[in-house]
C-alpha cells in the first residue's frame, strides 16, 4: 500500500515538507489535524495522534488499513511480533533503530506540545527500546 492510499482514507489532509503530512485523527475524532504522518525513506509509514497518543493499531483498524501495510515488506521480519530466526545485516538492524528514534521524536514533538504524556505513549517508548534490544539480540545471529 502507498502512502497516498493512507491518505485517501484520511480527513482533513494536509502536507507538511516532504514525506510529512497532517491529518485529522480517526480514533479521537478530533477536528484539527492532530495526526502527524511520516513516509520514510523506506517506505515505512510512521503514524502518531498528538492530541490523545492514540495506538497506531487503533488508527489503521478505523480506516481499514492493515498495521502490516504500513511498513514496506522487506522489514517485515523487524517489525512483526513473531520471533526473529534469521540474522540481520547491520544496515537493516541500523534502518530499524532509525525508525525507532523516528518514533520517539514523534512522541517528544507530542509531549513537548501536549506538556503531558498519555499511557498509549509511554507504552509506545517501551516498545521502542525493547524493539531496539530485539534488534541488537537479531544482528548478533
Ligand atoms: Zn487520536
Amino acid at each position: 500500500m502507498t502512502v497516498a492510499a493512507l491518505l485517501d482514507k484520511l480527513e482533513g489532509v494536509r502536507g507538511c515538507g516532504s514525506g510529512r503530512w497532517r491529518a485529522r485523527c480517526p480514533v479521537c475524532e478530533s477536528h484539527k489535524a492532530v495526526l502527524a504522518l511520516t513516509e520514510t525513506a523506506e517506505g515505512t509509514v510512521l503514524l502518531h495522534c498528538f492530541r490523545n497518543g492514540c495506538a497506531v493499531a487503533d488508527i489503521a483498524a478505523a480506516v481499514g488499513v492493515d498495521l502490516a501495510d504500513l511498513f514496506p515488506p522487506h522489514v517485515d521480519g523487524v517489525h512483526a511480533s513473531k520471533p526473529i530466526r534469521r540474522r540481520f545485516n547491520a544496515v537493516q538492524v541500523l534502518g530499524a533503530i532509525n525508525l525507532e528514534l523516528l518514533e520517539v521524536l514523534l512522541i517528544a514533538g507530542a509531549i513537548l506540545q501536549r506538556g503531558s504524556i498519555t499511557l498509549t505513549e509511554h507504552e509506545r517508548l517501551r516498545l521502542a527500546v525493547s524493539r531496539v534490544s530485539v534488534a541488537e539480540g537479531a544482528s548478533r545471529g
